[in-house]
């Protein structure tokens, strides 16, 4: 009898302890819900300049191991009846027998006209039920492409639910303005997540530093865009954008405005020829901690800084708790990485390289003397197909505060 209750109470505590072990595992798994998600924010199309069609652009992301694709083509969303003329080249027209013999005679509405190919664009509604599953996310997106006196003035709307024209006004400024509200108007009219980046502000220089200085209301823009024209790095005269995102947020700190973050895109148009002097898909993307692959969630995410934007190099971890800044680089076998903390202590207001740490690991104390601290990454692997010749494959970390006590 003894040793049969010894029995019953050791199973009892046995059944405790696996009750137990359930119950942190259940604990544990709602804290591990977050992963990380590959995407493109902005991308083109035949819906306006891009080279090819939806369905064979969303292809080529989802099969190079991105979860989530914005096609933001010019001033319009993919909706009602379009069609486009397939180039007048040997090329195009071998790009349409892809398109046929990938997709389907019976899913490829076309027909000739004088000689030419005309194909009927597929709606996103049309094109969408083919890619999505649990690992792959379309999201309606549109570039508004502005513009004030012969200077583009090009703002991105992510998530957005109905097409917002241009919006015009009477400075660089007040364009950038305008854009960025309309887009955050109908958020809240709409109550759907959604919001306005930036794009390529050195895209013929039409945005200024001062423009992106005196901004309210914007949360990202472009610290990367492959697109041959846009001038990531500045010239002898004018700033790039890594040192404009510094100058801009130095200026949001000081007026209480929340930082800005920085985002990666591809900018992609062309999908038959390859090289620096083409807007190439591959070159930049953003990696989001999310906790599950909705719209909701991912624009949750990015709006409390919870993402990097990268060339190619990824991180394991970023997070900022009690005040410390800790990366983890993914290393990935022969490659080399140098993490560089950059900041400005509010004493000294210009940007600095506070720290390097060469390896995969870096820890930085963020305190109150610092207006934000930001990382980035940079590896020895050489970029394939770059921006620009002899690129290395870097990320950028989103820049955290303890003044604002932000992300
Ligand atoms: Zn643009
Ligand atoms: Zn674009």
């Amino acid at each position: 009898m003894i040793i049969r209750n010894f029995t019953y109470a050791r199973l009892f505590f046995v059944g405790l302890g696996l009750l137990a072990s359930v119950l942190i595992s259940c604990e544990r798994g709602k804290k591990d819900t977050r992963r990380w998600y590959k995407g493109n924010l902005h991308t083109h199309s035949y819906w306006s300049d891009g080279d090819e069609f939806p369905e064979m652009i969303m292809d080529w992301y989802k099969s190079h191991g991105y979860n989530f694709l914005a096609l933001s083509d010019h001033n319009i969303l993919a909706e009602g009846e379009k069609w486009v003329k397939v180039p007048n080249s040997r090329m195009y027209e071998e790009g349409f027998q892809q398109y046929v013999q990938r997709f389907g005679e019976e899913w490829v509405t076309h027909r000739m006209d004088s000689g030419r190919i005309l194909v009927r664009l597929k709606t996103l509604e049309e094109y969408r039920p083919l890619f999505e599953d649990e690992s792959f996310l379309v999201i309606p997106s549109e570039e508004l492409t502005d513009g004030y006196d012969g200077r583009p003035v090009h703002v991105n709307a992510t998530n957005i639910k109905h097409h917002i024209p241009p919006q015009g006004g009477g400075s660089v400024l007040e364009v950038l303005q305008r854009n960025v509200d309309a887009v955050l108007r109908q958020r809240e009219e709409t109550g759907v997540p959604m919001f306005p980046h930036i794009n390529h502000p050195n895209f013929f220089y039409g945005v200024s530093l001062r423009d992106m200085i005196e901004l309210r209301g914007e949360r990202f823009f472009e610290v990367y865009n492959g697109h041959p024209l846009v001038n990531n790095y500045g010239d002898s005269l004018r700033p790039g954008t890594e040192t404009m995102w510094d100058l801009i947020n130095i200026a949001y700190s000081n007026r209480n405005q929340p930082l800005m973050y920085g985002l990666a895109t591809d900018d992609s148009h062309n999908y038959h020829q390859f090289g620096t002097a083409y807007a190439n898909a591959g070159r930049g993307w953003v990696m989001v901690r999310a906790d599950s692959l909705t719209p909701a969630s991912i624009i949750r995410a990015m709006e409390a800084g919870d993402f990097y934007a990268t060339t190619g190099v990824l991180l394991d971890d970023v997070s900022f708790d009690e005040g410390m800044l800790h990366i983890r680089v993914k290393e990935e076998p022969g490659v080399k990485y140098e993490i560089r903390i950059i900041g400005v202590a509010a004493s000294q207001p210009e940007p600095r390289e506070l720290e390097v740490v060469e390896g995969t690991e870096a820890h930085f104390k963020v305190t109150d003397e610092y207006l934000f601290v930001r990382a980035k990454v940079v590896s020895d692997r050489v970029k394939e197909n770059p921006f620009k010749e002899g690129d290395v494959e870097v990320a950028w970390t989103q820049p955290v505060s303890t003044i604002t006590g932000r992300q």
